[in-house]
């Protein structure tokens, strides 16, 4: 049985002034190398990091006093003390939530990252009522009573100039672990995060809504990642457009449920055996390319040249990793080539010549141009050319494919394809490829998929900015989405968007009079709906 050595509260300065680079320091350091367990709470809790706050000015420091200098006087890191493993670019701090630390564990990580050059500085706050428990393997686990988190701030980068007053640090990632998730001290990847945000310092101090964000998530109540308890979800749509009730034949409308709802099964394959979201999404999505009733693949829209160019664009939330690829010819499933885009090249996106001849580098499956075209695409030109060789096509642009999916361990991933807008020219590339307009996914916070009259959702960085709603203003995925609709149609655009929350919540929103559309999750069965009026999930 393996001894232990657990450190109590107390003032963290003395433990850095009588114990650091002594004997005992040595044999501390020695215990953690032969594999035993070692512990600490509040100030024992803070010294366990390579770095530590040291408070060694005799004070506790205050976020408010830390946010606006993180050179000031009070912030006295110390360095090289205990050498554990795993902790070797991590500062811990304690009480978290209850004394509002998050500021100065922010400060910490910042000030870190300029001194050391080291972008991988990480903090790691725990919450009075909770601790952070981590095996020999690096697999952390949190427990709690009551409510209490992990937090960690891993930003991947310094501020912009830790010496500017006043100081400022955008856009800093804070990921709560909870009782339900768990993070690997590895790689520091966690797994269903019970919340996900990004905060701003400005002028040495959070923004309105960044610290509504903090107090919202240490609110948050225990196991609350579990929108889809240990669960998955997935949703997908088959393009919004002009789609009344009467437009489609009974056959017609029976034949766009059976394509949905076979996208639907190959989702729920994957996923109901604990398979990965992003995995989900490609395979839902190659069924509806395969599908000649969406315009996506095969049975794509045609360019004013009478050519099918092919969009598609991929991320994964879990890594914020995306691949894109615009205007493609040859790869029957644009879908898997936007993902090779991710996984294989050290790109976002690829067009044109350049992404077709990646294409048959990577060795995906290739088809004669001829294979996308179907009949009834051909009509809609030549209908066009016919009466609006103006513009792009708003009527018949219906038909482009995407899907958003959480899986078993809390990941998101949402994906894009189609061919376009009927008529479009000139290389004109929409919003299906491009990250943050047609396609966004992070973890914790949503995944989104966009269909409509591309230009509007490039402009109003659609995908993103129903992200964006629901991690600074903590909006409801719902009320996020329809909002982003709202703002599309301010503009005169129209369309529709899929959103998941991190939980699994999932969202419909649409502008326009209908969107094919289905969803299925590990307690709902798969159901399909096309008219804007029908119900949801
Ligand atoms: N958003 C696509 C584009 O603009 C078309 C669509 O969704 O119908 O290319």
């Amino acid at each position: 049985m393996p001894s232990a050595r657990f450190f109590g509260g107390g003032d963290q300065a003395n433990y850095v002034r009588y114990l650091k680079g002594t004997p005992v320091n040595t044999l501390l350091d020695g215990h953690v190398r032969a594999g035993k367990p070692i512990g600490g709470t509040s100030a024992g809790l803070a010294i366990l990091g390579a770095y530590s706050y040291g408070a060694m000015d005799g004070g506790s420091l205050l976020s408010a006093d830390a946010m606006p200098n993180p050179l000031g006087p009070g912030v006295t890191l110390v360095r090289d003390f205990l050498h554990m493993p795993f902790l070797t670019e991590v500062i811990t701090d304690s009480h978290f939530g209850i004394r509002e630390r998050w500021g100065r564990l922010i400060i910490f990580v910042g000030r870190l990252a300029t001194e050391e050059k080291n972008a991988g500085i990480t903090g790691i706050g725990i919450d009075e009522k909770a601790a952070l428990c981590v095996e020999a393997d690096g697999r952390g686990r949190v427990y709690s009573i009551g409510r209490g988190f992990a937090w960690l701030v891993r930003p991947m980068r310094a501020p912009d100039a830790v010496e500017a007053r006043p100081f400022n640090f955008r856009n800093v990632p804070v990921v709560g672990i909870g009782e339900e998730g768990a993070i690997d001290l590895k790689t520091f990847a966690v797994t269903r995060p019970a919340f996900a945000l990004r905060v701003n310092i400005v002028n040495g101090a959070f923004d309105e809504a960044s610290l509504a964000a903090l107090k919202a998530a240490a609110a948050t109540p225990a196991g609350a990642a579990s929108g889809v308890k240990g669960g998955w979800a997935l949703a997908i749509h088959g393009g919004a457009g002009v789609i009344e009730r009467g437009d489609l034949t009974p056959a017609k409308e029976a034949a766009y449920r059976a394509g949905l709802n076979a996208a639907l099964a190959a989702g729920r394959e994957v996923l109901a055996k604990g398979g990965s979201s992003l995995d989900a999404v490609e395979a839902t999505i190659r069924v509806l390319e395969d599908d000649p009733l969406f315009n996506a693949g095969r049975g794509a829209v045609f360019t004013a040249e009478g050519r099918n160019e092919l969009d598609a664009s991929i991320m994964d939330g879990a890594t914020l990793k995306a691949g894109a690829v615009a205007g493609v010819t040859r790869t029957r499933n644009p879908i898997s080539l936007a993902r090779a885009v991710m996984e294989k090249s050290p790109h976002v996106m690829l067009a044109r010549d350049g992404a077709d001849q990646f294409s048959v580098e990577q060795g995906l499956p290739q088809v004669s141009p001829d294979y996308f075209r179907t009949e009834e695409r051909w009509q809609q030109l030549l209908d066009w050319r016919r009466d609006h060789a103006a513009e792009l096509d708003r009527t018949h642009s219906r038909g482009t494919v995407g899907a958003v999916a959480v899986d078993v361990n809390g990941h998101v991933a949402a994906g894009t394809s189609t061919g376009g807008m009927t008529g479009k020219r000139w290389g004109r590339i929409g919003d299906s490829p491009v990250i943050g307009a047609g396609t966004y996914a992070a973890d914790g916070t949503c995944a989104v998929s966009a269909t409509g009259s591309g230009e509007y959702f490039i402009r109003t960085s659609a995908a993103r900015q129903v992200c964006d709603r629901i991690a600074w203003h903590g909006e409801a995925v719902q009320s996020a989405a329809s909002a982003t609709i709202a703002n599309i149609g301010e503009i005169g655009g129209d369309g529709g968007v899929i959103a998941m929350d991190g939980t699994g919540h999932i969202a419909f929103a649409m502008n326009s009079s209908g969107m094919y559309r289905g969803w299925v999750t590990s307690s709902v069965p798969a159901a399909t709906a096309i008219y804007s009026n029908e119900p949801g999930p």
